[in-house]
């Protein structure tokens, strides 16, 4: 027996939520190809010896926003640094893909947020184009990508804030259909945002059915999370099981201290959906704040017909006062400002055309500039036509920890990256370490085994890839090595880009990606194409 790598006496927990046992694992290529006990004698390439130390599968990160960031930089470190060997892309209804040339200006405002820095030449039209285009960069992690609820309607009916009709449903569920075939993973939604806020549930349901031949996976950011978060899980429950569907929650939270707590009851609904026979899952981030654009403080009709839209609003004195006066009263929008207890709580993490304010609260913003910190918030938002990130402080820690436990709930960082050099949520650079860290060995809210099971096994299971997730042989040796006692995120809003500790080796389809934390210069991540 022979192998390209051995790594002997590790605490194996393979990632199906079994307990650890202790072992070898030998690779040869990009399989695992030995699972047990291994000879003294044994002949190989590279062994390491994992004493006291943890080998599982590399984490799959089912829900990120690296889609742009991968252009720009398509090793995406941050990532391979938490372990990270396998990331969702696509989601919250944000894909790339697919796009006609005449309304690529309009994708390109809309997915402002998630670009990153990065200066697309828009050389796709179909899902089979973009995934192409991803084929030919250097990439440092595996890729299973998600087209966009919000892409698909902007190809076929532009930023119209109307219901679709029945032949533009008919038109997105045949983009949807085609793009799975081409490889997409699933359809995903961000009902919050336009132009998927003015979409009905009999339009999503419709278009879901464009996933049917290949079983693929509706991943929806919710039409609310808060005040209305129960229905909005019901929402959800109910594509499910009217379409048969397989759905999954996204970044399950309660927003709003109001409504802190509705958590329980959500997860209630899907216990019992579950128990009917329902496919629905979700997934968390583990933080207590959130975070999307700065303008998703605004009321949806100002969000209305695009970013320039918006900004011609926001320059108009008088509608300012109204929409100020929206934001200060109840209402039954998802008002982000409430939710995070005002503009003390709202931080801009990111905005390329005021860098100053970057790491600040609203507060802190209005100070500088001498105004009110709304007419602040709106002078951002017009500064930066869109473009810009924010984090706001509306999750409770009791929530969090109730969510991270529940059976259907795996782990996913709705990761934002930011451009060069800006700030942005830790959970970018911090997710899985902090799960391992934080709530497994400090708080012992999860045990070990089921941290990686919601971090690799349940993920790929859900994605339908069936040879990574677990550590057995004939599987992708996609493999994380990392140190049980010392392993722990340290990004913080102040620093939001430190790596973690603990994280010692990643090995992407058999390459070793990261030795002793630092890269190792080689490149091993494949686009992933759902079968
Ligand atoms: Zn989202």
């Amino acid at each position: 027996m022979s192998f390209d790598l051995v790594v002997r006496n590790a605490r194996i927990v393979d990632g199906t939520g079994a307990p650890w046992f202790k072992g070898d694992v030998g690779t040869n290529g990009s399989k695992i190809s030995f699972v047990g006990k291994l000879p003294e004698n044994v002949q190989a390439g590279e062994i390491i010896d994992a004493t006291g130390k943890v080998l599982c599968p590399g984490f799959i990160d089912i829900h990120t926003h690296s889609d742009f960031l991968l252009l720009r930089d398509p090793l995406i470190l941050s990532k391979l640094r938490q372990g990270v060997t396998t990331q969702g892309i696509g989601q919250c209804g944000l894909s790339p893909a697919p796009i006609s040339a005449e309304k690529i200006e309009l994708l390109d405002q809309y997915l402002g947020f998630i670009k990153a820095g990065a200066k697309p030449d828009w050389n796709w039209n179909s899902f089979a184009d973009w995934l192409n285009a991803l084929e030919g960069l250097d990439l440092g992690t595996n890729i299973a990508a998600f087209v966009g609820h919000g892409t698909v309607r902007i190809a076929v009916m532009g930023f119209e804030g109307r219901i679709a009709t029945e032949e533009e449903i008919k038109k997105m569920r045949y983009l949807v259909e085609s793009s799975v075939e081409e490889g997409a993973f699933g359809l995903s939604s961000g009902l919050i945002y336009p132009p998927g806020v003015y979409s009905s549930l009999d339009e999503i349901a419709q278009v879901c059915v464009g996933l049917k031949n290949k079983n693929g996976l509706y991943e929806s950011h919710m039409r609310n999370e808060s005040n209305d978060v129960v229905s909005g899980v019901m929402e959800t429950v109910s594509i499910a099981e009217n379409t048969g569907i397989p759905v999954q929650v996204s970044h399950h939270k309660a927003l709003g201290k109001d409504n802190w707590g509705l958590v329980k009851d959500t997860l209630n609904e899907i216990d019992k959906a579950r128990d009917r026979g329902v496919d629905i899952t979700a997934n968390q981030y583990p933080y207590t704040s959130c975070s999307t654009t700065l303008r998703a403080i605004l009321p949806p009709w100002v969000q209305e017909g695009g970013v320039d839209k918006v900004v011609d609003r926001l320059k108009d004195m008088s509608i300012r006062k109204q929409i100020t006066e929206e934001i200060n009263s109840a209402s039954s929008w998802e008002n982000m400002l409430r939710h995070a207890g005002g503009c003390e709580g709202t931080r801009i993490l990111y905005s390329p055309y005021t860098p100053e304010y970057e790491g600040m609260t609203l507060v802190e913003i209005g100070e500088c500039m001498g105004k009110d910190p709304l007419e602040a918030a709106f002078d951002v938002i017009v500064a930066n036509r869109g473009a810009d990130n924010a984090a706001y402080d509306a999750i409770s820690e009791d929530d969090v920890k109730f969510v991270i436990k529940h059976p259907a709930v795996m782990v996913a960082s709705d990761s934002i990256p930011p451009a060069e050099g800006a700030k942005t949520h830790p959970r970018t650079c911090g997710t899985n370490p902090r799960v391992l860290g934080k709530y497994v060995r400090e708080e012992k809210t999860l045990t070990l085994e089921d941290a990686v099971w919601k971090m690799s096994g349940f993920p790929a299971w859900r994605l339908g890839l069936q040879t990574k997730g677990i550590i057995k042989e004939g599987m992708d040796a996609d493999l994380v090595i990392f140190d049980p006692d010392s392993v722990k995120d340290m990004a913080t809003f102040e620093n939001p880009n430190h790596e973690p500790v603990g994280i010692d080796h990643v090995f992407v389809n058999g390459v070793k990606m990261i030795k002793n934390g630092k890269h190792t210069g080689k490149t091993a991540g494949k686009v992933l194409r759902k079968r």
